[in-house]
């Protein structure tokens, strides 16, 4: 964007930011890629580490943050790979605690939201590792506000649903209750789905959802290479292939996705008109209830 400006890093308030101590691993989310959406413990947990053991939806950006003299390992994990794989990430973070490190273990957006995080955390504890868990932006929230779409508003859910598209062994959730989901939200946020974008529209649809409910799935969600399709839910799989619109991508389901026709702030900002001001026709200015 044209407004950008030279940012340096702030001193931190205060004088008691938690210090990372030797043996300690630190479960830290970096947020869904923008480096501006980490968090303050993320960056002070980058100024301190000795290794960073990260993901590979961790943005290049946020890791030349980490001290010049850190290790950098990386543990890409791709859905539908073995699960052993899992077992060596966790016990590697075992290994580097032992050895003496201030190990920051950095995964996209939240570590505990479709990351794997409370199952190294349960490693660590069980192995006798101390832990600190540092939350992040999660891509079904921060990913979707990128993109213009709040995933809650008052005028179309109570509820909202973050599922997984992928179960253990990489495949469609077989035991997520898509009927249930169905007619118990209004809004689904779906991590991980564009491998079985089809099988999930389809148990959608036959559950009743309708054929022209609105869809978005939003790509690389707050980097420069963000891509935002509109879509409904009957077309959403030939759309998606036709833009070739791929992974990592959060999709989400439901009526809120109206209103990125007045939300689409990053357009806004480029000097567009809003599509529509009204988009759930409420024929009322938004602050009257
Ligand atoms: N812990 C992460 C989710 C890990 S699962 C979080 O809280 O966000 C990986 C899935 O997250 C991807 O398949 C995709 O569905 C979603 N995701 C993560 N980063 C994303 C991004 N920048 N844009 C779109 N989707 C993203």
């Amino acid at each position: 964007m044209s407004d950008s400006q030279t940012f340096t890093t702030p001193k931190l308030p205060g004088n008691d930011w938690p210090q990372m101590l030797p043996g300690w691993v630190w479960l830290v989310g970096a947020g869904p890629g923008d480096p501006g959406l980490l968090t303050i413990h993320a960056v002070n947990a980058l100024s301190q580490a000795d290794v960073i053991v990260h993901d590979a939806l961790v943005a290049p950006d946020i890791l030349s943050w980490a001290r010049p003299e850190a290790e950098v390992i990386y543990a890409g994990k791709r859905g539908g790979k073995p699960s052993a794989k899992q077992r060596d990430i966790s016990l590697q973070l075992v290994d580097l605690a032992r050895m003496g490190k201030k190990v920051l273990r950095l995964k996209g957006g939240d570590p505990f939201v479709f990351g794997r995080g409370g199952e190294e955390g349960q490693t660590l504890v069980q192995h006798g590792v101390p832990i600190r868990i540092i939350p992040g932006i999660s891509a079904g929230i921060g990913g979707l506000a990128y993109a213009g779409i709040p995933v809650t508003h008052r005028d179309v859910n109570q509820s909202v649903t973050f599922v997984t598209g992928h179960d253990q062994s990489g495949d469609t959730p077989g035991s997520l209750d898509w009927d249930a989901i169905a007619r118990g939200s209004q809004v689904i946020v779906i991590y991980m789905g564009m491998k079985h974008l089809d099988r999930i529209r389809t148990a959608l649809m036959d559950a009743g959802r309708p054929k022209d409910e609105p869809v978005a799935i939003t790509s690389n969600a707050t980097t420069p290479d963000q891509r935002v399709l509109e879509t409904t839910l009957d077309t959403c799989v030939e759309d998606a292939a036709r833009d070739s619109i791929d992974a990592p991508a959060i999709i989400c389901v439901g009526r809120a996705v109206l209103m990125r026709q007045a939300l689409d702030w990053q357009a806004l900002a480029a000097g567009m008109q809003p599509r529509n001001t009204d988009p759930l026709g409420r024929g009322r200015p938004a602050e009257d209830r």
